[in-house]
């Protein structure tokens, strides 16, 4: 009889090409800096190097690592670079990247208690942990009837909150109104999409001149809407908006929310990580008024993609919202009532073992060493804003509450926009414009791991280097 092939790795070759990968990402991090920031490739350049068809004979490990930095590398854009002041971060670190190792090493699928008991349990714990660490409202621990669970983004949170306040309002869907400000992330209305709601019943409530969502404008919609015979149904405020790093008022939003009983969900994706540091909690005032609340340890606090951090004041309106018990999925655990599936607080059946890399992140930081990365980064951003101040073509855009500075050049949009354009391409630096009160505006968002003081200088150096030239040839 032929012997059966074995086409798995050894352990040996195993070690000997998992010791090699991580050299290899070690090697990558410690370089990081000197690679241009945006990816400069052409569309369609990565697909072109590689082969049309799949290998019908496996290959040699050293040969896909080649390929790795032959096809692959060429095609990034280095999020991990200091000198990334793009859109919002996503912080990673050592600690993050080993928790995904092992997760990836454990291959576990955590939907229910019983398919890893240590999932469910590390998941609630660490959660816990979170909930005293920023200070959060006690009813989001998991020994009131709230809790907290991992999402994959704050896209999902915010949808799973908005398909439980569309089982609590109990009416015709096409009934449904949901508020969000001018500011909220795209995501929300995305969700209303996705949750069936009806899109022209979706409110985008104007803002006040920091761009946070307007209480009285709230109140006014709202009223107009039940005199119309509409069911007001989803509130969603945000603690650091995209464009702007804007605080909705939780306390005056949430008080109307209780009123009219809305759902009342608050999303703190990047900025609600600085509540580690107490002198920042002030963001998340009102917060005890949230039926849910979100952020992402995956921007902002050195923890890897995908980690949100999801609350709910009660956890029995989302299983109301989205449990179902088929056959195979019964267990004697579940059975129990002594346990929490988290299938039953996602879309998703299946989920991975996020709390890990979070639990190593926590451990090895502790409170003290992820507080540091904050107060730097927010020093680092109020120091930024200081030499926007002090330069003659340049103006500033709103109050950088945190880590975010919005300024454009006094020339109008053309000039902005040209700005830009010039520093992406010289791969120096990366930054994405938005725009606010229909202005093209520059946005510097600084939280980075590893960004230091000398980044930021250069930054704006190159910033007036590349504004003076503009200013010229225009
Ligand atoms: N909410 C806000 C305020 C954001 O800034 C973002 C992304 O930057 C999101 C939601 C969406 O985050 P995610 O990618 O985790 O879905």
């Amino acid at each position: 009889m032929i012997p059966e092939q074995d086409y798995h790795m050894s352990p040996e070759e195993f070690r000997r090409w998992g010791y090699k990968t991580i050299d290899w990402i070690a090697n990558y991090l410690e370089n990081v800096e000197n690679l241009p920031v945006l990816s400069q490739v052409e569309p369609g350049e990565i697909r072109a190097k590689l082969p049309e068809t799949a290998p019908q004979k496996g290959e040699s490990f050293e040969e896909i690592l080649k390929d790795l930095d032959r096809i692959i590398m060429p095609g990034i854009t280095h999020w991990q670079s200091p000198n990334f002041f793009a859109f919002f971060p996503t912080g990673i670190s050592a600690p993050s990247i080993l928790g995904e190792l092992i997760s990836a090493g454990l291959g576990i699928q955590g939907m229910l208690w019983a398919t890893s008991p240590a999932c469910t349990e590390l998941e609630t714990h660490v959660l816990d942990w979170l909930v005293d660490m920023l200070a959060l409202p006690e009813h989001f621990k998991s020994s009131s009837a709230g809790g907290g669970v991992i999402q994959d983004s704050a896209s999902s949170a915010s949808l799973v909150a908005l398909l439980a306040a569309r089982e609590q309002a109990k009416a015709d869907i096409n009934n449904l109104v949901t508020y969000i400000s001018t500011q909220a992330h795209s995501s929300i209305e995305k969700g209303v999409k996705i949750a069936g709601l009806r899109r022209e019943n979706l409110r985008l409530i104007e803002v006040d001149g920091n761009y946070a969502m307007s209480p009285d404008a709230l109140q006014q919609c709202i009223e107009a809407d039940i005199k119309a015979g509409l069911t007001p149904c989803y509130l969603a405020a945000t603690v650091g908006t995209t464009s702007s790093n804007a605080i909705d008022p939780i306390p005056e939003l949430g008080a109307i929310a209780q009123k009219y009983n809305i759902w009342f969900h608050v999303d703190g994706a990047m900025s609600g990580t600085a509540a580690l540091c107490p002198e920042f909690r002030w963001i998340h005032q009102g917060l005890e008024l949230a039926d849910s609340y979100c952020f992402n340890p995956h921007k902002w606090m050195l923890t890897n993609f995908d980690c949100t951090s999801f609350y709910v004041r009660d956890r029995t309106k989302l299983n109301q919202a989205l449990s179902i018990m088929p056959e195979y999925l019964k267990n004697q655990a579940t059975e129990s009532g002594k346990v929490i599936d988290y299938r039953d607080w996602q879309i998703s059946l299946g989920r991975r073992f996020r709390s890990l890399k979070l639990w190593f992140v926590i451990r090895h930081y502790g409170i003290e060493g992820l507080q540091h990365y904050i107060r730097k980064h927010i020093a680092l951003a109020q120091e930024f804003t200081e030499w926007v101040k002090s330069h003659p073509q340049f103006e500033l855009v709103g109050n950088p509450p945190l880590n975010l500075v919005c300024f454009r050049h006094k020339g109008g949009d053309e000039i902005n926009q040209a700005i830009v354009n010039s520093l992406n391409s010289s791969g120096k630096v990366y930054l994405t414009p938005t725009k606010l009160d229909q202005k093209v505006t520059l946005r510097m968002s600084i939280g980075q791991a590893t960004t230091e003081k000398s980044n930021v200088e250069q930054a704006w150096k190159l910033i007036c280097q590349v504004a003076e030239s503009v200013e010229a040839n225009t």
